[in-house]
C-alpha cells in the first residue's frame, strides 16, 4: 500500500519513464501527485449552441451526427474521417485524424457532446479532431499541463490512482480557523480540485487551497521579519538632521522629512534598522539616504552607499560630496573600473575609518573591502540587486543597520509580500513646483518636427534624450539604433549641436566622461539606450523622445520619463510609434493619461502577470502552485491577518495542532534558498 511519501514510480499507472516525466514536473511522491493541480478544466455541461460558439476559442456543443462518417485517404498513413453535425441553432463539421477506433464507435443519428477549438466561419463553422464524449456526460474533467509522453489524460489516471491517500494529507489550517472562515478540510479540497463534482465544489476547494498557499508564505515571512536580528552598536545618540537641512540648496519635502524620521526612530535603537523606502522616480530619495549618511558619520560610524551602476555610483558621489564637503565628511568611491591603485587607497583608508562615506557599485562587496565601524548600509535600486548581495554588504559589519530604496513601484499589497521581511517607508509626494511631463504619441512621420521642437529647447539652454531600443544595427527592420541614429543625427538634422551617445556596451570610463559632460550641461542631446533609465539625475533636461516606443514596458517607459520633468521647467515626453495594434496602443495610452507610478504598475502588472513584472526571480519568492499574488489579493490580505493572529498565540508554532504547518514553513524556507 503505498502512502504520500512513495516514491511516484510506484504508483499503479506511472512507471520508471513516466516518473521520470513527472519528476522533471517537480513531482517526485504521490504526496507530491496529489499536489499537482489542474491547470484548467473542460466542464462538459457548459454547452453553448453551435451558432453562437465565438471563433477560435474551446466550446462545449451537444449536436447530433446527421451525416455518415466518411473516410478520407489523404496520404500514406493519413487519413480524415469528416461528418456534419447539429443542434437546434445550426450544424457544423467535424473532422478527426487517423482516430479510426473513435469514428468507427460514432453513429449517426445520436447526439454527442464535442469540446474543441472552433473555426470555419459563419456559413459553417468547424472542430478539427475535438473531445468526444456520450451526451450524457455532465462531469468536469481536470486538464493538466502536459508533456510529449504524458498527455494529460494519463496524469488524470494517475492522480485518480492516488486520490485514496487523500486523507492522509496532513491539515495544515487549524479546525476552528477552518470553521470561521468556512473553508473546506484538505482532503475534500484536493479531491475536489482533481474531479469536481460541481463548479461549486471547485471553487470552495480553490478557495481553500489558495488561502493555504498564501496563508503558508505570509507565516513564513513574518518569521523572517521576527528573526532574531542581534544587537547593533551604532545607536544613533545626536540628530543633527537640521544641520544637514541647511548645506541643502532646498527644503525636504514633509514626506521627506517623515521618512527620514521613520529612518532615525528605527536607527536610535539598538536593533537594527531593515527598511524599505519605496518613492517614485524624482521623489527624492537621494536626499534622504544623504541625510543618514550624513547623520551617521556625525555619530561616529561607517556608511556604504551601493548603487547598480557606475553611472550612478558616481552620480551618488558628486551629490553627497557636494552635500558634506563643508562639514569634514569624508566621501570616497569605489567602482571596478577604477585603477587597482585607487582601488587599494580607498580600500586601506576604508578600514583604518579615515573614510565615513563609501559610494560604489558592486565593488564594495568585493571580499577584500573592509570597514573599521560599518553602521549604515543603503542599496539604491533594490530590485537591481538580489536578496543575498543585500546581505553580503551588511556583513560588513556588525548587524548595520540597512535601507534598500527601489523606484519600481510595486503594488503594495505585492510589495508587502515581497519585501516582507523589512518595514517600508514611502514617498509619496514630489518635490515643489514640479510640473507634469506632458506625454505624447506620434508616429514617424513626426520626425521633422520633432527635431524643430527639440532644437527650440536646446536653443533656449535646455537639454534632452533621445532614446533609442537597441545599441546597435539589428536586422529588425524599422528599429532605431543609438549608435547609427547618433552618427545620423550628428551629421544631418542636429549638425552644429553637440550630441553625445551613450549606451551599455560602451567602456565605463567612456560612459562616465559622457555623464559627466551631459550632466554638466557640455552635451545637449544625448542618444541613449536604457542605460538611462536608472537613477540619472539632470534636472537640466526637459525633453525626451522615445523611438520605438512599443518595443518597451510599461513600467520601463515610465522610469525612462522619470529623467526629465526634474526641475521647475515644463517638460516633455514624446513616445514615437508606428505600431497600430489596438494592445499596443491601449499600453502606451495608459503612459500618457497618466504620470502615477503605482497606477502604470498595475496596469503592467495586469497585462504581464507577476512573473513577467517582477522579472525572472528576482523577487526570490516560490513558484506560487495556485494562488495569483495579483489576482488573490483579498485573500492575501485575511491569510496575512489570520497569520499574524495564530502567531500570537503560538509565536514558535510548537503546539502539536501547528505541526503541519510547521513541516509546511519549512518546506517553503527550502525553496526560498534554493531561488
Ligand atoms: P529619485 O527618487 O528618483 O532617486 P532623486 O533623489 O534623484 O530622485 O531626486 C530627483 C531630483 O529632485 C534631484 O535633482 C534632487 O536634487 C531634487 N530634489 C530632491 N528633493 C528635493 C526637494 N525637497 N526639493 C526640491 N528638489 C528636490
Ligand atoms: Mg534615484
Amino acid at each position: 500500500m503505498p502512502d504520500l511519501n512513495t516514491d511516484i514510480q510506484y504508483l499503479k499507472g506511472v512507471g520508471e519513464k513516466r516518473a521520470a516525466l513527472l519528476r522533471k514536473k517537480g513531482i517526485d511522491s504521490v504526496g507530491a501527485l496529489l499536489r499537482f493541480y489542474p491547470r484548467a478544466y473542460l466542464d462538459w455541461r457548459a454547452v453553448c449552441p453551435v451558432a453562437e460558439c465565438p471563433f477560435y476559442e474551446n466550446a462545449v456543443v451537444k449536436a447530433k451526427i446527421i451525416t455518415p462518417v466518411q473516410e478520407h485517404f489523404i496520404r500514406r498513413g493519413m487519413v480524415l474521417y469528416k461528418f456534419l453535425a447539429e443542434d437546434a441553432s445550426g450544424r457544423f463539421s467535424v473532422t478527426l485524424f487517423n482516430q479510426k477506433y473513435l469514428a468507427q464507435k460514432l453513429h449517426t443519428g445520436s447526439e454527442y457532446l464535442f469540446y474543441g477549438r472552433v473555426g470555419g466561419d459563419f456559413a459553417m463553422r468547424e472542430m478539427a479532431s475535438p473531445r468526444i464524449a456520450e451526451a450524457g456526460n455532465n462531469g468536469i474533467e481536470p486538464i493538466y499541463s502536459a508533456t510529449a509522453g504524458l498527455p494529460s489524460s494519463l496524469i488524470g489516471k494517475a492522480v485518480h490512482n492516488a486520490l485514496a491517500l487523500c486523507p492522509s494529507l496532513p491539515e495544515i489550517l487549524p479546525e476552528e480557523m477552518r470553521q470561521r472562515l468556512q473553508l473546506c478540510g484538505v482532503a475534500q479540497a484536493v479531491a475536489d480540485i482533481h474531479f469536481p463534482k460541481t463548479p461549486e465544489a471547485l471553487e470552495a476547494a480553490k478557495r481553500r487551497l489558495v488561502f493555504e498557499e498564501l496563508f503558508v508564505l505570509q507565516t513564513g515571512l513574518s518569521f523572517l521579519k521576527k528573526r532574531k536580528r542581534g544587537t547593533t552598536g551604532f545607536a544613533i545618540r545626536q540628530n543633527v538632521l537640521p544641520a544637514f537641512e541647511k548645506s541643502l540648496s532646498f527644503t525636504l519635502t514633509g514626506a521627506q522629512k517623515r521618512v527620514i524620521g521613520e529612518c532615525l526612530a528605527d536607527m536610535a535603537t539598538d536593533r537594527p534598522m531593515n527598511r524599505l523606502v519605496q518613492g517614485d522616480v524624482g521623489s527624492g530619495k537621494t536626499a534622504v539616504a544623504a541625510a543618514l549618511c550624513y547623520i551617521s558619520a556625525k555619530n561616529g560610524f561607517q556608511s556604504a552607499f551601493m548603487a547598480p551602476t557606475e553611472i550612478l555610483a558616481e552620480q551618488h558621489f558628486r551629490t553627497m560630496q557636494s552635500l558634506t564637503e563643508q562639514s569634514g565628511i569624508r566621501c570616497a568611491l569605489l567602482t571596478g573600473s577604477m585603477t587597482r591603485k585607487q582601488k587599494n587607497e580607498v580600500k586601506a583608508e576604508l578600514s583604518a575609518g579615515k573614510i565615513d562615506v563609501a559610494v560604489g557599485t558592486h565593488a564594495l562587496l568585493s571580499d577584500d573591502v573592509e570597514f573599521r565601524k560599518l553602521g549604515l548600509v543603503i542599496t539604491d535600486e533594490q530590485h537591481r540587486f538580489g536578496v543575498a548581495q543585500r546581505g553580503k554588504l551588511s556583513s560588513k559589519g556588525q548587524n548595520p543597520h540597512t535601507l534598500v530604496m527601489s523606484a519600481t513601484p510595486i503594488p503594495r499589497t505585492l510589495g508587502l509580500i515581497i519585501y516582507g521581511d523589512l518595514d517600508i517607508s514611502v514617498i509619496d509626494e514630489y518635490p515643489k513646483g514640479r510640473q507634469k511631463i506632458a506625454t505624447y504619441l506620434v508616429d514617424s512621420s513626426y520626425h521633422e518636427r520633432l527635431y524643430a521642437y527639440i532644437k527650440k529647447f536646446l536653443n533656449e539652454g535646455r537639454q534632452g534624450y533621445i532614446v533609442c531600443p537597441l545599441v546597435e544595427e539589428n536586422e529588425a527592420l524599422g528599429i532605431k539604433s543609438a549608435s547609427e541614429y547618433y552618427e545620423e543625427l550628428s551629421s544631418g538634422a542636429f549638425a552644429g549641436y553637440r550630441l553625445g551617445l551613450l549606451h551599455g556596451k560602451m567602456p565605463a570610463k567612456e560612459k562616465d566622461a559622457v555623464m559627466r559632460r551631459f550632466a554638466q550641461g557640455e552635451v545637449q542631446l544625448l542618444i541613449a539606450t536604457t542605460v538611462i533609465e536608472v537613477g540619472i539625475d539632470v534636472p537640466n533636461a526637459v525633453v525626451m523622445v522615445i523611438e520605438n516606443a512599443e518595443r518597451f514596458g510599461l513600467s520601463q517607459l515610465h522610469q525612462l520619463r522619470g529623467r526629465i520633468g526634474r526641475g521647475q521647467n515644463a517638460s516633455s515626453c514624446i513616445m514615437v510609434s508606428d505600431a497600430h495594434s489596438a494592445d499596443t496602443m491601449a499600453r502606451l495610452q495608459v503612459i500618457r493619461s497618466t504620470n502615477d507610478g503605482f497606477r502604470i504598475a498595475d496596469e503592467d502588472l495586469k497585462l504581464r502577470g507577476p512573473g513577467d513584472f517582477l522579472g525572472n526571480r528576482q523577487h526570490g519568492l516560490p513558484d506560487m502552485k495556485i494562488a495569483d499574488l495579483f489576482a488573490d489579493c483579498e485573500i492575501l490580505h485575511t491569510a496575512g491577518l489570520e497569520s499574524e493572529r495564530l502567531l500570537k498565540e503560538d509565536p514558535r508554532l510548537e503546539r502539536p495542532e501547528h505541526a503541519a504547518l510547521r513541516n509546511a514553513v519549512a518546506e517553503l524556507y527550502r525553496k526560498l534558498n534554493q531561488n
